[in-house]
């Protein structure tokens, strides 16, 4: 029985509240705070009408760090999931620790002025948070998060040693629109808009973006085009599984939506260095992101599905073998259970169980976390019905290798 503060009304926000809403029995007094207040009033709202629970709101600026405490103080949470945005990370990090209370997030912290993703900025709060007795556990979303996760299942029930990773990331839904992104764009476009990079044999190997390319067969989705990008998720995996040789991250893309990527690019609409408008410095990237869809408004007429998993060879016994787990999530299913689509609802389920982990007592421990670092087994259970079923085939054809 605990007090959570959910931070961020977007669409993983939202997601985030019903699945508390739904396991009353663990977050028996839900609060959610964001920059702007009425987005989580209506969230407050449709929970309240759909699930008869009910979620009280507030208003904050989580850049703020004395605002995020006095906030925190005044409602004594146990615990905070920040599904902000990664900008928010160190703040929200730093008023934890003033305020003796666990924090957990699903993005890696990023600087505004620089699209520079690792997680040095939150692992150099390890000794804070140990000496605190918090628990900080990062990157609880899908991907990273689920995939940390699988990896760690993976290394405990089948293989001895781990030594090829590729985690798989289709979205193989149509929201209907030419363009748009399915989390937060200015996020999104500037994940994807960086050098790809890679791990083999102990380095990073870097490539341009989009470099490398190959053909990849989704379960109950087909064929689709895949590429290597550079996903935050590999810094830890590789760090926790030193036996990996070679980790790389596949997402896929069609040619509409690369096409678009390219002008974008081109006409310089992806850039993050502010420029002069009638007097006023706008970035660039964030005007455009106003002018898109808002992601939280794509689930309404979303087909489709999304299919997430690692697939991995290793070494078992002494015989290699091969191993793929996965999810696969429909947009529609999601929508109808939450009123998001299913890349917030993918986010938003390891969220909430991964605060459930820690409040139920699952996952202990003083200091900053990754999700690959805890035991994998109940949150596995967890995922099988809370939404997000797994499945798994042995010493297949993994196609990547
Ligand atoms: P949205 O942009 O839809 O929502 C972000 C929310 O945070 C909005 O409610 C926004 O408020 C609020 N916010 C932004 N800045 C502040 C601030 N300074 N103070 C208080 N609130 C603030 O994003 P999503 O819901 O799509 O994504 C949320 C997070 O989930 C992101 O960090 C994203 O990177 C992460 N993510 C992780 C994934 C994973 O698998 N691990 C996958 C997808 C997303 P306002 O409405 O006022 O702008």
């Amino acid at each position: 029985m605990s007090r959570i503060l959910i931070i961020g009304a977007g669409g993983v926000g939202r997601v985030v509240a019903y699945k508390c809403a739904q396991n009353s029995e663990v977050f028996s007094d839900i609060w959610m705070a964001s920059r702007t207040q009425s987005k989580c009033d209506q969230i407050a709202k449709d929970i309240q009408a759909n699930l008869g629970v009910n979620v009280h709101t507030e208003q904050v600026d989580a850049d703020n760090v004395p605002e995020l405490v006095a906030l925190i103080k005044k409602i004594q949470p146990k615990l905070i999931i920040n599904v902000a945005l990664p900008y928010q990370d160190l703040t929200i990090m730093d008023a934890c620790l003033e305020t003796g209370v666990h924090y957990l997030d699903t993005a890696n912290y990023e600087p505004k002025d620089e699209a520079k993703f690792e997680y040095s900025w939150q692992w150099a709060y390890q000794d804070k948070f140990k000496a605190a007795g918090l628990t900080a556990v990062l990157g609880c979303g899908f991907d990273p998060g689920v995939t940390g996760i699988y990896t760690a299942y993976a290394a405990k029930h089948h293989f001895d040693e781990i030594q090829y990773l590729d985690i798989v990331d289709c979205n193989g839904g149509d929201h209907g629109k030419a363009f748009a992104t399915n989390f937060n764009p200015e996020i999104n476009i500037r994940e994807i808009t960086q050098k790809g990079k890679y791990w083999e044999n102990g380095n990073w190997v870097e490539t341009e973006p989009f470099e490398i390319k190959q053909e990849l067969n989704y379960p109950n989705i087909g064929v689709r085009d895949s590429y290597v990008l550079y996903h935050e998720e590999l810094e830890s995996i590789t760090k926790n599984f030193p036996s990996i040789k070679r980790a790389r991250f596949w997402m896929t893309f069609g040619q509409e939506y690369l096409t678009h990527l390219r002008v974008i690019q081109n006409i310089g609409m992806a850039s993050i260095v502010p420029i002069k408008y009638k007097g006023i410095d706008i970035v660039p990237l964030q005007f455009l992101k106003e002018t898109l869809p808002d992601p939280g408004s794509l689930g309404d007429n979303y087909e489709g599905e999304t299919s997430i998993g690692c697939r991995i060879k290793g070494l078992k016994d002494g015989e290699e073998k091969t191993y793929y787990v996965y999810n696969n999530c429909k947009h529609q299913d999601a929508f109808n259970e939450t009123g998001a689509q299913g890349v917030s609802y993918t986010t938003g389920v390891p969220a909430m169980i991964g605060a459930m982990m820690v409040l139920t007592g699952e996952w202990t421990g003083a200091g900053v976390f990754n999700v690959e670092e805890f035991n994998p087994d109940p949150f596995m259970d967890k995922l099988n019905t809370e939404g997000l079923p797994w499945h798994e085939q042995h010493n297949i054809d993994l196609e990547v290798l």
